[in-house]
């Protein structure tokens, strides 16, 4: 079965490169269909089409899967020969598909699930949503989905800064579903990510619930073993900078130096402290505000000891603000990614 497809179904579409040839899509597997099973949620006793996926039957409408698919409106497109097999009249469809990552797409194209990350830490659902509406040409739903990883992932540090962030193997999901649909912007924070992970989670991948499992590739892989020293490094010299030369941080407005720079110390301790604790050795862009809020004299009543002056703690503020902003500035660079001069990194505007 051959057909030919078109290439103009929208931004992230195009952007994507080519989809993949219809006979990729629907394999030539035919199997007995007294072993399939029908789906609870979707077999529709009028549906008009049988799409089987891992033994599993979805009786669908074949007007509405035409209507918001290009890749099934182009194989409804073709007259089926008349010895093709069919079920009461249904023509059955074989995809290569697990049966749970198409009963996601299947509930958003024909009963419109919405989608919340609250209920999808791990990115399973949206991996399924991405990953199938780019096989079947669904430009509404890619972009909505690429939307929602783009946001987890932000291109803006003011975006990443009001986050919180926790790291887990979806990172390792995050760069190969932007690498699939040509999102690079998701690339420096999403691999900033993967670095955080342990070597052994970063080399056996992010499993999903049907079974399928997402690796990096070696090129990726090999950027993370990269950043890894980088962000490291970065994280000591920036401890140093920041809080080993207490006196050189102190505001040349403070009032108290000797007590400042007895409290830089400490600061120092803590921070370095926090840097040697497992898994956290790479941590170059996380704030410090969990070591910097117990000495901050905004946070605490007037009289309370071991304060940093007001002034001090301003200009310790500032100096982490520019080192954010040039690590952030830097952060695609040094993971290797090179973007394109129409994507946007670090710039103001909206995260789109
Ligand atoms: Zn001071």
């Amino acid at each position: 079965m051959k057909h030919t497809m078109s290439s103009d179904s929208g931004e992230v579409a195009n952007h994507a490169g080519k989809r993949p040839r219809l006979d990729s899509v629907f394999p030539t597997i035919q199997g007995p269909l007294t072993d399939v099973k029908h789906d609870e949620q979707l077999w529709y006793p009028d549906g008009n089409i049988i799409l089987v996926a891992k033994g599993v039957g979805f009786r669908v409408y074949r007007g509405l899967l035409a209507d918001r698919s290009e890749v099934f409106r182009d194989l409804f497109s073709v007259p089926q020969p008349p010895d093709d097999e069919t079920v009461d009249g249904c023509p059955i469809v074989h995809l290569s598909d697990t049966d749970i990552a198409l009963r996601e797409f299947l509930l958003v194209l024909l009963r419109g699930k919405r989608y919340s990350q609250e209920d999808d830490p791990e990115l399973d659902l949206l991996s399924f949503r991405i990953r199938l509406a780019h096989k079947y040409g669904v430009t509404s739903l890619l972009e909505a989905s690429v939307s929602k990883l783009k946001a987890l992932y932000p291109s803006r540090l003011a975006v990443w800064q009001s986050m919180r962030h926790t790291f887990s193997p979806r990172a390792i999901t995050a760069v190969n579903l932007a690498h699939l649909t040509g999102t690079l912007t998701v690339l420096p924070a999403a691999l900033y990510c993967c670095c955080q992970l342990p070597d052994a989670t970063l080399l056996r991948g992010a499993t999903h619930p049907d079974g399928s499992n997402d690796c990096l590739n070696q090129d990726d892989l090999l950027k993370c073993i990269g950043g890894k020293v980088y962000f490291a490094q970065e994280q000591m010299q920036t401890i140093c900078f920041l809080f080993l030369r207490g006196e050189a941080s102190c505001s040349h407005r403070c009032p108290s130096k000797p007590s400042c720079k007895g409290i830089f110390n400490k600061i120092h301790s803590k921070a370095l402290a926090r840097a040697w604790e497992r898994d956290t050795i790479a941590w170059a862009m996380e704030p410090w505000d969990d070591i910097l809020n117990k000495f901050d004299p905004r946070r605490h009543r007037p009289d309370s000891p071991n304060m940093l002056c007001v002034a001090c703690m301003k200009r310790i503020d500032e100096m982490i603000e520019e080192h954010f902003t040039s690590m952030w500035d830097g952060l695609p660079y040094h993971l290797g990614v090179t973007l394109d001069d129409t994507d946007k990194w670090s710039q103001s505007g909206t995260e789109e």
